[in-house]
C-alpha cells in the first residue's frame, strides 16, 4: 500500500512530458526481458549457422570425398590386376593415403569414434585388397588361397563401406538437425519480435489512456470549479486539491492563490461594511446608540406588543443644567461628561436593554420586557448612580428621567411624546426626579 503510495507521489510529481513518455519507458522495462532473450535467441542462430558453415559442411565434404575415394582405390585394384601393372597400386596407395588424412580430421569433431572404427576397418581392407592385387600380379602359382583371400577382401570392403556410409548418414542427420533448430530458432525470434512490438503498442495506448484519463479528470475539475467562481458561489473555505505538481497543478495553485486574494479582500470587504454599520448606528461622542437605531428597536419593540402583547418601556434622560458646564468649564468638558454620562447609563443597564444618545445632553433607553414598576425602578437606580457619581472638573451631576410604557394604540411618536413629558414635568418639580407618563 505504502509503495503504491509512493509510486502515485512520483507520478503526480511528473511534468505532463514526462507522464507521455511513461507509456514508452514503462512499455520498455516491461519489454526488455523479451529483448534480452531474442538478443541469445539470435546468438544461438548466429552459432548455429557457424557451426554449419565451418564444421558439419566440410565434414559432410569429407565424408562424401572418403567414399568416393574408396571407390577409386577398388578401382584402381581392379585395373592394376587386370593390367598386371604395379603403377595402378601407387595410384591406390594416394588414395588410402588421402583417405587416411581425411579420417584423421573427423578424430577432432563429435565422429572421433566412428572415424576409428573406420580407420581401422579401411587399413584392414586396403592390407588385404593390396596383398591380394600384389600376389596376383606376380602371379605366384604357388598363390592358392586366392578365393578364400577374395573373400576376406570382400567382407573387410562391405564392412569398411557401411561405416564411411553411416558416418555420412551421421552428419546428414546431424546437419537436418541443426537446420531445422535453425529454423525454428528464426521462426521463435520472429514471433518474438511481433509478440514485442504488439506487447509494447499496447502497453504505450493503455498508459497514454490512463494519462489521458487523469489530465481530462483534473482539468474538468478545474472547470467545474472555475465556472463556480464565474457563478460566484465560492465557498471561501474550499481550496482545489492539488494532487499533481505538473503544469495542471501549477494551475490549480494560481487558483487557490487567487481564491486566497479574493478572500483577503472579501474579509476586508465585510470589516469595513461591519464597521459601517456600526458607524451607521453608533453615536461618534459616546459609543452608545444613535437615533437612528433606537428609532428602529423601539419599531420592532411596538411591533411585538402588537403581535404578542409584549410589554416595553423607554426613559428618556436630560442631564439636569447641563448648559452651565458648556458656560463654566468649555465644550470639550461637556464632551468629556457626556461620555462619562453614558459609561454610568451603559453599565448599569440589562443586556436585554438598549441606550441610545437622543440629541444633546438627552440619552434614552429602551427597556424590553418592562413595566412601569420596573421602569420605574431602573430609572431610580439610574439617577442614584449618577447623583453618586463625581465626574471630571465638575464633579456632582445629576439628571431628570421622564419613563413611557408602551400601550397597544402607542407609535413611536407618541410613546416618545409621553416620555417627553413626564420628562418635562420631572424637570418643572425641580430636577434629579424620575416621573412616569400618565395619562
Ligand atoms: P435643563 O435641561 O436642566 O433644563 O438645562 P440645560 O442647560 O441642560 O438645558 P438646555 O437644553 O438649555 O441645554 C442643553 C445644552 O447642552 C445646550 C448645548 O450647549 C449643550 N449641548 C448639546 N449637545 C452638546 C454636545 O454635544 N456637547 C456639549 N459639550 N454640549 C452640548
Ligand atoms: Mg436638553
Ligand atoms: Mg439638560
Amino acid at each position: 500500500m505504502k509503495k503504491i503510495e509512493k509510486l502515485l507521489y512520483y507520478y503526480h510529481s511528473f511534468s505532463l512530458l514526462k507522464k507521455f513518455l511513461l507509456a514508452p519507458a514503462i512499455g520498455l522495462v516491461l519489454v526488455l526481458p523479451f529483448y534480452i532473450f531474442a538478443f541469445f535467441s539470435m546468438n544461438e542462430i548466429k552459432n548455429s549457422v557457424k557451426e554449419f558453415n565451418t564444421e558439419l559442411n566440410p565434414l559432410q565434404e569429407t565424408a562424401f570425398n572418403n567414399i568416393f575415394l574408396l571407390e577409386k582405390i577398388a578401382n584402381d585394384m581392379n585395373s592394376a590386376v587386370t593390367a598386371k601393372e604395379v603403377e595402378w597400386i601407387d595410384s591406390a596407395e594416394s588414395h588410402a593415403q588421402k583417405i587416411r588424412q581425411n579420417l584423421h580430421t573427423f578424430f577432432k569433431s563429435d565422429y572421433e569414434k566412428d572415424a576409428q572404427d573406420a580407420l581401422i576397418a579401411f587399413n584392414a581392407y586396403y592390407e588385404t585388397v593390396r596383398n591380394v592385387s600384389q600376389k596376383i600380379i606376380e602371379n605366384d602359382n604357388c598363390y592358392t588361397n586366392i578365393e578364400d583371400d577374395t573373400k576376406k577382401v570382400i567382407a573387410n570392403y562391405n564392412t569398411l563401406d557401411s561405416l564411411l556410409k553411416n558416418l555420412k548418414l551421421k552428419i546428414k542427420q546431424d546437419i537436418a538437425t541443426s537446420v531445422n533448430s535453425l529454423y525454428e530458432n528464426t521462426n521463435f525470434l520472429l514471433l518474438n519480435g511481433n509478440f514485442i512490438f504488439l506487447l509494447w503498442f499496447f502497453l504505450s495506448i493503455l498508459i497514454v489512456l490512463i494519462v489521458y484519463r487523469d489530465i481530462r479528470y483534473k482539468i474538468n475539475k478545474i472547470v467545474e470549479d472555475s465556472k463556480e467562481i464565474a457563478r460566484g458561489d465560492v465557498d471561501f473555505e474550499k481550496r482545489l486539491c492539488i494532487v499533481s505538481y505538473d503544469e495542471i497543478g501549477q494551475i490549480v495553485k494560481s487558483i487557490n492563490v487567487f481564491i486566497n486574494k479574493l478572500h483577503e479582500s472579501h474579509e476586508e470587504l465585510s470589516e469595513a461594511k461591519k464597521e459601517l454599520e456600526s458607524l451607521y448606528i453608533t453615536d461618534g461622542l459616546t459609543g452608545v446608540y444613535n437615533r437612528v437605531k433606537i428609532d428602529e428597536i423601539i419599531d420592532t419593540e411596538l411591533k411585538k406588543q402588537k403581535r404578542y402583547g409584549a410589554i416595553c418601556s423607554v426613559i428618556l434622560i436630560d442631564i439636569d443644567l447641563f448648559k452651565l458646564v458648556n458656560d463654566t468649564h468649555g465644550h470639550l468638558a461637556g464632551d468629556l461628561i457626556l461620555q462619562e454620562f453614558a459609561a454610568i447609563l451603559k453599565s448599569n443597564i440589562r443586556d436585554t436593554d438598549y441606550v441610545g444618545r437622543w440629541g444633546g445632553e438627552e440619552f434614552i433607553i429602551v427597556s424590553p420586557q418592562t413595566d412601569q414598576n420596573g421602569a420605574l425602578s431602573l430609572s431610580e437606580h439610574l439617577r442614584s448612580k449618577i447623583e453618586d457619581f463625581s465626574f471630571t472638573t465638575i464633579g456632582k451631576k445629576t439628571a431628570s428621567f421622564g419613563v413611557a410604557t408602551c400601550t397597544e394604540n402607542d407609535d413611536i411618536q407618541s410613546l416618545i411624546d409621553n416620555a417627553d413629558k413626564a420628562l418635562y414635568r420631572a424637570k418643572n418639580n425641580g430636577r434629579n426626579q424620575v416621573i412616569c407618563y400618565s395619562s
